[in-house]
């Protein structure tokens, strides 16, 4: 979608730190990082948020969850322990209104999560 940061990201418009990517998502190093590993997976199709994966397959929004643990894996992670967070709408401060899921961890995360 034009005018959509993380679209941009997705094609090369504006770089990014690619960690992973299939068919169905890109991978990339958050650039304001709240955790020593700090991931976001972001859905190639542009929706905005969790409110709109109706226009997601099933392949779709699973490829998210399962590139969330591939690239924990990835980041040697997966053992020590992460956290996946998807921030959907305002309450949430969501932030870039196209769907994506933060992957944090490589140190003890905060005990409250909101
Ligand atoms: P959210 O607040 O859940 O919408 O998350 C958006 C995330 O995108 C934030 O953690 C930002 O730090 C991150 N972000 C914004 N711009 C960029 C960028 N150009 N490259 C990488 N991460 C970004
Ligand atoms: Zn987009």
């Amino acid at each position: 979608m034009k005018d959509c940061l993380f679209c941009k990201i997705i094609n090369g418009e504006i770089p990014s730190n690619k960690v992973y990517e299939n068919e169905d998502v890109y991978v990339f190093a958050d650039i304001h990082p709240q955790a020593k590993v700090h991931m976001l997976v972001v859905s190639k199709v542009h929706v905005a948020d969790m409110a709109h994966t109706d226009a997601l397959t099933d392949k779709q929004l699973s490829a998210c969850l399962r590139a969330c643990a591939i690239v924990a894996k990835t980041c040697g992670i997966h053992e020590s322990g992460y956290r996946i967070v998807n921030n959907s709408g305002a309450d949430a401060r969501q932030t870039v209104g196209h769907i994506h899921f933060h992957v944090l961890g490589g140190e003890q995360l905060h005990e409250r999560m909101g």
